[in-house]
């Protein structure tokens, strides 16, 4: 069996496939294995889906290869970014089915996750355009020879992608390896595999050669590793922890120094001046933190506000964030729901506790919301110092902590003072402030009068231990792209 009947709160009944999608098909896994994929809401079992192992990735890799040699190379740019519009198409068209999957196996907010799938038409759309533009140059050097430079698609790509933002993540690496004429061997998280399948039908749906995309579940350290480490995989693109980033990098230098790109974690930050709109400073502020219940790698986790203002700065964001409805992800008002997992609830109450040992003070928030599901409470840690592990290190919950600062040189301190670089952000009513501070902040992206507004058209990606390479935009064609140089010589002169 590789599909099974589910029915989500949103969307009614729908057949979830549960296979592995390899070279156009749902298949179960070499070794039979299966693995349960738990709702986070209330922590039951909602079904079961075919794991990848290294077998099954070499069966998918194998597959992404005689795709690449074969047909996918044959057909025309223009074709490729068709097939990506009309994967767009019917994402747009099972909009409500996606998101309602999202909520169901993530636990994330409907109304947010339906701003998820539309971003995924968008991007897959936005890359659609692409294909066909994607071009070289006629490079002029001595009169004898006619030189031009060509970008061809590296091969078979492998893809890692994390939970906090299933779908997305999907289409930020399929839009641009699609689009440069690369094949994907995709591997989803193990928490949150269920969208990405009914995504993999919609890939055959949107009539996409066999073997062009596919799409496995499976563990880290087994399909994951797998694929980082294997020979026939051309590039390795990853999201996820700083940590597994690094495994990745060494495992590609260990096999076939396959080209890699890391998309890392973060420990971004929101800066208040003085002189910014309070109002809005305190909305994108708590958005800033909060949304997607703090799992995203670009969170505004520490918060600094000049000191002229941090008293009635922390007392309204305190009152901002305890407003946040927490419960239900199919709840129509809904902006957090639980965690992903057992896991990552634990880790983010251990931090909690640590945060609390350390001395710093809770404003708001602390502690488990309810008894079922993995739901926390908004947490603002006051009462900080730079060196704590919770000023310092990714939590990717729902736990910021907020501190003052006097001066602009002080902002920029310890705005870059961590490993990190992925994002920030300023709040200002002064352009000056503005432009100096983001400029002088060492982030992929800096936001001002606002947080985490990502777009398909703008770069992102890290600095400093965020990562390497940018995805989104026409900088992430770069990823996808290898120069080949052709250089002919005119003429009959001999050489010498
Ligand atoms: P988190 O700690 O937030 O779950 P991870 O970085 O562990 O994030 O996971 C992100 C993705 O990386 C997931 O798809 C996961 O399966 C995969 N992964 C985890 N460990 C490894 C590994 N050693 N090699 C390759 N992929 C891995």
């Amino acid at each position: 069996m590789t599909s099974v009947q589910l029915e989500t709160p949103h969307s009614g009944k729908y057949e979830q496939p549960t296979g592995l999608f390899i070279n156009g098909e749902f298949v179960k896994g070499v070794d039979g294995k299966t693995f349960e994929v738990i709702n986070p809401s209330n922590e039951k079992v909602i079904t079961s889906v075919h794991e990848a192992t290294e077998k099954d990735v070499d069966i998918a890799v194998a597959a992404a290869r005689k795709a690449f040699e074969g047909p996918w190379r044959k057909e025309t740019p223009e074709q490729r970014g068709k097939y990506l519009v009309k994967l767009a198409d019917l994402f747009e068209q099972n909009l409500d089915l996606l998101a309602a999957i999202e909520s169901l196996d993530n636990g994330k907010a409907i109304s947010m996750a339906k701003v998820d799938v539309g971003m995924c038409a968008g991007c897959l759309r936005y890359y659609g355009g692409w294909a066909d533009k994607i071009e070289g140059k006629v490079i002029d050097t001595t009169p004898d020879t006619f030189n031009y430079t060509k970008k061809e698609p590296i091969g078979v790509c492998g893809q890692i992608i994390p939970w906090n933002f299933p779908l997305l993540m999907w289409a930020w690496k399929i839009g641009p390896a699609i689009a440069c004429g690369n094949t994907v061997v995709i591997k989803t998280a193990e928490q949150t595999p269920l969208s990405a399948l009914v995504a993999a039908r919609l890939v055959k749906e949107a009539g996409f050669p066999p073997g062009v995309i596919n799409v496995l579940s499976g563990f880290g350290k087994i399909a994951g590793a797998a694929i980082a480490s294997h020979m026939d995989v051309d590039k390795v693109a990853f999201t996820g922890s700083t940590v597994v980033g690094r495994q990745i990098m060494k495992a590609a230098a260990g096999s076939n120094l396959k080209k890699v790109t890391l998309e890392l974690g973060g420990k971004s930050p929101n800066i208040v001046f003085e002189d910014a709109d309070i109002d809005n400073a305190i909305s994108w502020v708590n958005f800033g933190i909060f949304f997607n219940h703090g799992q995203c790698c670009c969170a505004g986790s520490r918060v600094y506000v000049q000191e002229s203002i941090y008293d009635t700065f922390l007392q309204r964001f305190k009152e901002r964030a305890s407003k946040n409805v927490v419960g239900d992800p199919f709840g129509a008002d809904t902006f957090q729901g639980p965690q992903v997992s057992q896991v990552q609830f634990d880790r983010i109450m251990s931090y909690i506790e640590e945060g609390k040992k350390s001395g710093a003070k809770v404003e708001t928030g602390g502690e488990r919301k309810g008894k079922e599901g993995f739901f926390i409470e908004p947490t603002i840690f006051s009462n900080v110092t730079e060196d704590m592990k919770i000023v310092q290190e990714e939590i990717f919950g729902p736990v910021c902590s907020i501190a003052k600062f006097k001066t602009k040189e002080d902002a920029i301190r310890i705005g870059n003072s961590t490993t990190y670089g992925l994002a920030a952000a300023v709040h200002t009513s002064n352009l000056n402030t503005a432009i100096e501070v983001s400029n002088a902040l060492k982030a992929g992206t800096v936001w001002v009068n606002a947080y985490n507004m990502l777009h398909h058209q703008l770069p992102f990606g890290g600095f400093k231990e965020s990562g390497i390479g940018r995805e989104l935009g026409e900088a992430a064609l770069d990823n996808y792209t290898q120069v080949k140089t052709v250089s002919i010589r005119l003429g009959d002169a001999l050489f010498g």
